[in-house]
């Protein structure tokens, strides 16, 4: 797909051609990865960042959340109960928080590997090198690491370094992990203040470019104690005739498109989409080209404490009701869920040749 392609597709209004984007999704989805919907145990491990993302609720300038960091044998007892409820793969997602330090993280990926057989997902941000390369041969299988945005500019405004570091590209981060042998996951936020659709169509192109794994999008929703809080990209577009603006399709455009573009990437319906759209978010992506949830397992009262932005969906279930409410959804939907790790077919081929 050309880049201008891409755009039109973002800027498409037409019901009628919108519903070719979703059908088409829909059927690469199926064809690539099948009707078999998996399931990602979610535990957020700490709410601890160092950075001061602009956008980020859990950002280091923020005293309003509590802060919390679980220990290793609530990390473990998380990683049984996704055991316990069927799934094969656990995401270990948090802040920047060097306060975890490598070892410590490498000793509870080896304990979750030895007790629970399970593939692990980290999401931890920005690491340097060695402690990429320790994890993964503690056993960790695959990261997440979001280049937010493909305009650099933007990237780092929004996206400020540690003070008295050198800002990092997240794209070439992205590069190293997978040459140590990670599966990679990556993605954007969509209708960020200062984004152009032409950004936004870049960052499809990004996402094929990079051939990635997974592929995590949804909505930007503004946090109310961040600087870009009080803005609605409408309001920040005025004067920036090319801002993307956030309407009920986007998010699901952005998730078709990713489809089409990586048809043997796993994509979830993420958690951003569900409380954007708390009704219909999670179905509608699963039926316009995603086919991956990730319920929330971290213990509930931490949950409130990660609020990366407000009202997250789920934010005070107990893991087994977010647990059951996911797989209601997937069986409403007719669709089967996944057994085992469901790690991605474009990453299997490739591990063949
Ligand atoms: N510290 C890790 C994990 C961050 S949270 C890292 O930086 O990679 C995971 C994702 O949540 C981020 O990558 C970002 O895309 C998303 N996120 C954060 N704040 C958000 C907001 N206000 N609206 C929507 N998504 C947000």
């Amino acid at each position: 797909m050309t880049l201008d392609e891409i755009r039109s597709w973002l800027q498409e209004n037409d019901p009628q051609k919108l519903e070719t984007l979703w059908k088409q999704a829909d059927t690469l989805r199926r064809k690539n990865v099948g009707n078999v919907v998996f399931l990602r145990g979610l535990v957020e491990i700490s709410n601890i960042c160092r950075r001061n993302c602009l956008y980020c609720g859990i950002r280091a300038a923020n005293s309003k959340p509590d802060r919390y960091r679980m220990s290793t044998s609530e990390i473990l007892d998380t990683a049984k109960l996704a055991k316990n409820l069927g799934y094969g793969t656990l995401v270990i997602q948090s802040g920047e928080d060097l306060t975890c330090q490598a070892d410590e993280m490498a000793d509870a990926i080896v304990q979750i590997k030895r007790e629970t057989g399970l593939a692990v997902t980290l999401s931890l941000g920005e690491r340097s090198e060695a402690d990429y390369k320790a994890w993964f041969e503690a056993g960790a299988n695959r990261y997440l690491l979001r280049f937010e945005t493909s305009n650099e500019k933007l990237f780092h405004a929004i996206h400020p370094p540690a003070p008295g570091e050198q800002a990092r590209n997240r794209v070439e981060i992205l590069k190293s992990l997978r040459k140590i042998g990670y599966e990679i996951g990556s993605g954007v936020m969509a209708g960020i203040p200062g984004q152009t659709w032409e950004d936004l169509a870049r960052d499809v192109a990004m996402f094929a470019e990079l051939d990635l794994d997974m592929i995590g999008c949804g909505p930007f929703l503004p946090h109310p104690d961040t600087p870009l809080g009080g803005v609605g990209s409408q309001e920040s577009g005025v004067g920036m005739a090319d801002q993307v603006i956030l309407d009920e399709h986007l998010p699901f455009k952005v998730i078709a498109l990713a489809r089409l573009v990586c048809p043997k990437a796993n994509i979830p319906t993420t958690t951003a989409i569900a409380t954007f759209d708390p009704k219909h978010g999670r179905l509608l992506g699963l039926s316009r080209g995603a086919n991956v949830v990730m319920p929330n397992l971290t213990p509930t009262k931490y949950r409130k404490m990660y609020e990366i932005y407000p009202n997250k969906a789920a934010g005070s279930e107990l893991p087994e009701e977010t647990h059951e409410r996911a797989v209601r959804q997937i069986e409403e939907l007719g669709r089967t869920l996944g057994k085992g790790p469901g790690t991605s077919p474009r990453f299997l081929q490739k591990a063949v040749y």
